[in-house]
């Protein structure tokens, strides 16, 4: 894909949103909870978090095609909540291709210019540009049946981009495609998205995906906001369990909580979190855990998955606790099922939280 200086424009227009207190009931469903987020001019934002916690409905509320019972939203500082749809200039694609079937790529690409009355050959001209711009300048007769599901998502992205919206909203976009289409085209959506300088805001419950393409990532519970963050910062430093556990791989390991410090696997190590001194839960990270053969050990191996670059090693310690540590593939030869092994704890952990009896 590449950008042409009419595409530029699009940047000049980056505009920033806000959410301020959107709540939102669906008769006994409290879809959105008070949900405050700013996304910033330019800004690829991923909305994360897990069904139902009302990702798709705070989009639809930016989008003009949901309403909330009170709260606003803004976009460049004017409220726009009571503005309809169509005067929103929000380009939107959605998770299935949404394409309209009787009408061939270009038509498809050019349906909101004519809407708009745009003469037949400025909006023939501008889409094709677009489908140059999405990789499909050469498939511009073809219908959608004709088209595979990546392809099929490129067009619905060009027809989102054709009138040039102010902000770009992208409802799971990719979860329809096969795994490999879907890391092409994300990768492309982000380089396009960058290269425009478009505001966007892309739906997600897949937590790779959201960490590996947004600027930062806005996670939700509940309808309500759990933490915003660069994806280094969430997943360094998450600002609850919630959060520690939604993104990333993270083992619950029991230790004693005193003064700021904890005591887990035979150490004392510095520790965050908002919990009283007593028995806590230590989360931590696959990479933190050290997991070492020894005749002596009181742990045992459960089971090990090759995952490339690393050896995923799931142990169960002496207390029955299972957890899970990634060793380079050298380490962890000869860690078969049932092989004893030390486990230990080097470095501070993630967070400390709230012991969960299990
Ligand atoms: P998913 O990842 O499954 O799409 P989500 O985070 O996008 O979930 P929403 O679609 O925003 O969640 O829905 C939030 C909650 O509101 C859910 O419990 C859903 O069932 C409910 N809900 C959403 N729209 C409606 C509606 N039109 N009528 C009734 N309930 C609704």
């Amino acid at each position: 894909m590449t950008v042409t200086t009419l595409e530029k424009a699009t940047a000049e227009k980056a505009a920033t949103v806000e959410f301020r207190g959107l709540r939102r009931e669906f008769g006994a469903t409290v879809a959105l909870d008070g949900l405050d987020l700013t996304v910033r001019p330019g800004e690829f934002l991923a909305l994360l978090g897990p069904s139902g916690c009302g990702k798709t409905t705070a989009l639809r509320m930016l989008a003009g095609f949901e309403h909330p019972d009170s709260g606003a939203v803004l976009v460049d500082g004017e409220d726009v909540t009571h503005v309809p749809a169509h005067r929103r200039d929000a380009g939107m694609v959605f998770q299935s291709y949404s394409l309209f079937p009787h009408l061939n790529a270009v038509d498809n690409v050019a349906f909101g210019l004519r809407m708009r009355r745009v003469r037949t050959a400025e909006r023939r001209a501008r889409a094709a540009e677009l489908l140059e711009l999405v990789g499909l300048g050469d498939k511009g007769e073809r219908y959608p049946h004709q088209l595979s599901g990546g392809q099929q998502q490129r067009i619905a992205l060009a027809r989102a981009l054709a009138l040039r919206p102010r902000v770009l909203l992208l409802d799971e976009p990719l979860s329809a495609l096969d795994a490999k289409v879907r890391l092409t085209l994300r990768e492309e959506i982000r380089r396009l998205q960058q290269e425009l300088g478009i505001t966007t805001l892309f739906v997600t419950h897949d937590q790779e995906e959201a960490l590996s393409i947004a600027d930062r990532v806005a996670v939700m519970r509940a309808g309500r906001l759990e933490q915003c963050a660069e994806p280094a910062e969430l997943y360094g430093r998450p600002a609850t369990a919630f959060v520690a556990e939604f993104v990333g791989t993270m083992s619950r390991i029991p230790g004693e909580l005193k003064d700021g410090t904890v005591e887990v696997l035979g150490r004392r190590l510095p520790a965050d979190g908002e919990v009283p001194n007593g028995a806590v839960d230590v989360l931590v990270r696959p990479e933190s855990l050290q997991v070492q053969a020894d005749e002596q050990g009181s742990a045992r191996v459960v089971a090990t998955a090759f995952l490339g670059a690393v050896v995923r090693v799931t142990v169960r310690l002496a207390d029955g606790t299972e957890a899970k540590a990634d060793l380079p593939a050298h380490e962890a030869t000869g860690l078969g099922a049932g092989a004893p092994v030390a486990v230990s704890l080097p470095e501070r952990p993630v967070l400390v939280a709230e012991r969960i009896q299990k």
